[in-house]
């Protein structure tokens, strides 16, 4: 343990957190673990106290946690605390000796040095992750698959707008689409660039993703219903019965004549999947 590490640690008192006091606290932990901070990784550590409280409100209580990018394992510490067991995964090595110090102070803490986009999520987890904007839309494609019930998760601001759009909005797409069939979304609370150290170029939001109990599709379904949707927006301001005719060669359900792909609903989208499905089986 390197020296007064374990103070600074012990000082992590979600009560007593001030901006000022966060920013000090990293600028120290990494110069003391000699850690170079890498743009690459979206390494933007949160140092807004109430952001952090009403995270940990969100949390509390909750059984297994996996963490994408415990960075320096602030949060995971703070966590660790309203929740059973916290697993962090995180991609840069040169976090490893300060979350194995993390560890030593909490036994219900582990970590992983791992690309979290590699790593199998274990079952019944629910995500928390500060997250690197660069994985967004890759991890949520793999919430979806992996069956993960509940993600808290901090995003692009304009990526949680396009979580939420609905139908017909100049926001809605295939990524709406994907997330609302099988997610509750909730924008939880928007976060400004100056809540981390060192700022992003952007303003970000907190989202919360619920499983639905029955989604809209089943999961073999899934690689279809990427295709076909893909398809569908890469045409978003189309005539459907236009792109159904020409690029898939099926007649378009009546209900949905004369509607533009983006009008299109999520139970629209998966009835034309069921069809597209239903004629190559
Ligand atoms: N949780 C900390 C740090 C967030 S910064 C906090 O909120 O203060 C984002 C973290 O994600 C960094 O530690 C970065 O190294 C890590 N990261 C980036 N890409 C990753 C990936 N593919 N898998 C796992 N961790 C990743």
């Amino acid at each position: 343990m390197i020296g007064n590490v374990r103070s600074i640690i012990e000082s992590l008192d979600v009560d007593k957190l001030s901006r000022r006091k966060l920013i000090i606290i990293v600028k120290r932990l990494t110069k003391k673990y000699n850690i170079k901070l890498r743009k690459r990784y979206g390494q933007h550590f949160l140092i807004d106290p109430a952001a952090i409280r009403r995270i940990v409100d969100q949390l509390r209580g909750c059984d297994k946690v996996l963490e994408i990018g415990p960075g320096l394992g602030l949060l995971t510490y703070i966590i660790s605390h309203v929740s059973r067991l916290v697993i962090g995964v995180e991609i840069d090595r040169s976090f490893m000796r300060i979350l194995k110090d993390i560890c030593y102070y909490r036994n219900n803490i582990d970590v992983v040095i791992a690309d979290a986009l590699k790593f199998k999520i274990p079952r019944s987890f629910q995500v928390f992750s500060n997250l690197p904007f660069y994985i967004t839309s890759d991890i949520i494609v793999k919430f979806v698959r992996e069956e993960v019930p509940k993600a808290l998760i901090t995003v692009q601001k304009e990526v949680a707008n396009r979580l939420v759009a609905s139908p017909g909005s100049s926001d809605y797409g295939r990524l709406s689409v994907l997330v609302q069939c099988f997610y509750n979304v909730r924008k939880v609370f928007v976060m400004s660039r100056l809540s981390f150290y060192p700022p992003p170029e952007v303003d970000a939001c907190l989202v919360l993703l619920e499983r639905k109990s029955e989604p809209c599709i089943s999961i073999s379904s899934l690689e279809a219903f990427e295709k076909v949707t893909s398809l569908l927006f890469s045409f978003r301001n189309k005539n459907v019965e236009k792109v159904l005719r020409n690029y898939l060669n099926i007649h378009v359900p009546d209900d949905l004549r004369g509607k533009r792909v983006f009008e299109l609903s999520v139970d629209d989208i998966v009835s034309i999947v069921k069809l597209v499905v239903s004629c190559v089986e």
